[in-house]
């Protein structure tokens, strides 16, 4: 996903008032709705800052609330899940406008890990499972919140593959702010035309269809998404559309849609609209890649302008991670009313043809406004999100940390190295340290949004630790290709990248995504000596960073404990590489 605070107008229906108090007030007028909150915003901006004193403001750490039983439900590994390794889905939907509700069903083909009976299946109400099929047997169901436990005939053996059909009905959620609120939009383009669309990111993929909602499995056949809609209506989802049905009496087309590879759950969706296709090929490092532009007839002129930023994309990336994780699936843009979502394969897009996101620069230092962020942030997502998925919620900086952190390796790719420091450094001005980045595991709660500027500035960092670019890339690609269409956790994410540097930066992990501090070197110069430590670090932090002292730069390894250092000449200037995301402040020692 992408960071919803830096546009003015999403942050109405989320409270993020920190931000107000930091100058990223929204412009005004952006939306209508826009000027009845403000004043309102603004008040509680005012009482913020009297609250909090001198400006500096922390936001407010939510209380830690205890971890409801459906939170379990749906963020662990229940038994209950554990046992069946899904391996196909065959979704079947039908969209009906009229009464904005869904009806369809879910064919699930798994493979028993060991023996097991109950089976849980997620789909959150007011969409109701209405019957499940097992071979000619129906299967008994009931329901817990939005958990179904599915009781099988008797218990199948382990290494057994079987599947269950699941069929589904009512009027789903609607989304109020997507992507950042998951449901079915039933929008309008601006031509008033029918514009229907899911987001699930975050909520879980069961709030529109029926499904194993847990991040760890990912149909390893990939799966086939069947949509219906009224047969004036084109309905693009993921992979590639492999045939359309046309039922002339119903009035209704089904659009087949299939992709060979895994997919996580939020990756899939659905775009029901007035689209036209545009197509490309790409030579890239995986051979001829197909590229198609789902856009509506009045975006033709801007989408074939803008878009030329996709084969760029692509060849940057390609550089940095290796070969576009999908070519089987071929990649889409589709025009969305939303800015945008890493839907696999078929990522979504609304950031106006233009470049910036939204029209804002986030780094607020120009370079942001040399690409499109959201064909550049949700595009790295193939990579880092898609290829490359988190098991569990708490770990979601493995898809937007290094979706950030690419946003300026795209911009060195094609700009330059000065741009884009400028760039992720400048992106370190979103960072709150209000909550560690990681979340709390087994409970799908992710971790603060710092995940995108701090995750990025941690890479960012991490790379100037181990200053050898050769060395760094060589990680980046070998990130993509040992864990290629693969579910990870941090720690293999940290061990990895510190195995092959080899250098243990386990406490430069535990410092940036376990805890809210940034590391504070404090330093003296004295004549010709000069003495430094690091403050607020993690016991055992010691991490190298180069400093320029005369003009010249040295590396120094500080830890907790003052150091030494006596020079030749008078030290007259002392300055902190800006690469390493730590603060600097020089005081008596
Ligand atoms: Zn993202």
């Amino acid at each position: 996903m992408l960071v919803h605070s830096r546009s003015g107008h999403f942050m109405i229906n989320h409270t993020d008032t920190p931000l107000l108090t930091r100058g990223l007030l929204p412009r005004s007028g952006v939306l209508m709705t826009m000027r009845k909150c403000k004043l309102a915003i603004l008040a509680i901006a005012v009482l913020l800052q009297v609250h909090t004193g001198a400006g500096y403001l922390f936001a407010q750490v939510p209380k830690a609330e205890a971890i409801t039983r459906q939170e379990t439900l749906r963020g662990s590994v229940t038994p209950e899940r554990k046992w069946w390794d899904v391996l196909h889905y065959h979704l079947q939907v039908e969209f009906l406008p009229e009464t904005r509700r869904l009806r369809g069903s879910n064919t699930i083909t798994f493979k028993t890990q060991k023996p097991g009976k109950k089976m849980q299946i997620d789909l959150q109400p007011p969409l109701a499972i209405t019957k499940i099929t097992h071979g000619d047997s129906q299967l008994k169901f009931e329901r817990e919140g939005n958990v179904y436990w599915v009781m099988f005939e008797k218990e199948i053996p382990k290494g057994v593959e079987d599947k269950i059909e699941i069929f589904y009905e009512g009027v789903p959620v609607v989304s109020r702010n997507p992507p950042w609120v998951g449901g079915i939009t039933w929008g309008r383009d601006d031509l008033g035309e029918p514009l229907i669309v899911t987001t699930c990111e975050g909520i879980g993929a069961s709030i529109w269809w029926p499904n194993k909602d847990h991040g760890a499995d990912e149909p390893d056949r990939g799966m086939q998404i069947s949509v219906t809609v009224p047969e004036n209506l084109v309905a693009v989802s993921n992979g590639r559309l492999r045939k359309t049905d046309h039922d002339d009496g119903g009035k209704k087309k089904t659009f087949h849609w299939e992709v060979l590879n895994p997919i996580n759950n939020y990756g899939v969706n659905v775009n029901i609209g007035n689209y036209v296709k545009l197509t490309e090929k790409y030579k890239g490092k995986g051979g001829t890649l197909d590229i198609e532009y789902w856009v509506l007839p009045h975006q033709k002129e801007a989408a074939l302008r803008q878009f030329k930023e996709v084969p760029r994309m692509l060849e940057a990336f390609e550089h940095w991670f290796g070969k576009y994780p999908f070519y089987e699936d071929g990649y889409k843009l589709v025009t969305v009313q939303y800015p945008g979502m890493e839907h696999q394969s078929s990522v979504t897009y609304g950031n106006w043809f233009r470049n910036g996101y939204l029209q804002r620069d986030p780094c607020a230092c120009g370079v942001g406004f040399k690409f499109d962020f959201i064909i550049v942030h949700e595009s790295a997502h193939e990579w880092f999100g898609n290829n490359i998925s988190m098991k569990d919620a708490a770990d979601m900086w493995i898809h937007e940390g290094f979706a950030n952190y690419a946003e300026n390796l795209f911009v060195e790719y094609h700009f330059g190295k000065k741009d884009a420091e400028d760039y992720v450094i400048g992106t370190r001005r979103s960072i709150r340290n209000d909550r560690p980045i990681i979340g709390v595991y087994g409970s799908n709660r992710q971790g603060s949004g710092d995940m995108y500027p701090k995750g990025g500035n941690m890479l960012h960092t991490i790379r100037h630790v181990i200053n050898d670019d050769a060395k760094w890339l060589f990680i980046l690609r070998g990130l993509n290709a040992d864990f290629w269409h693969q579910t990870v956790t941090t720690e293999q994410i940290e061990s990895y990248i510190s195995n092959k540097a080899g250098i243990d930066l386990s406490k430069v992990f535990d410092q940036y995504l376990r805890t809210t501090k940034i590391p504070l070197l404090k330093y003296n110069v004295n004549g010709k000596s000069v003495s430094f430590y690091y403050e607020r670090v993690v016991k055992g932090f010691a991490m190298p960073i180069r400093v320029t002292i005369n003009g010249k730069e040295i590396q120094i390894t500080p830890n907790e404990v003052k150091q030494t250092f006596e020079f030749s000449e008078e030290i007259k200037t002392f300055e902190v590489n800006r690469n390493f995301y730590i603060e600097a402040a020089k005081s008596d020692l």
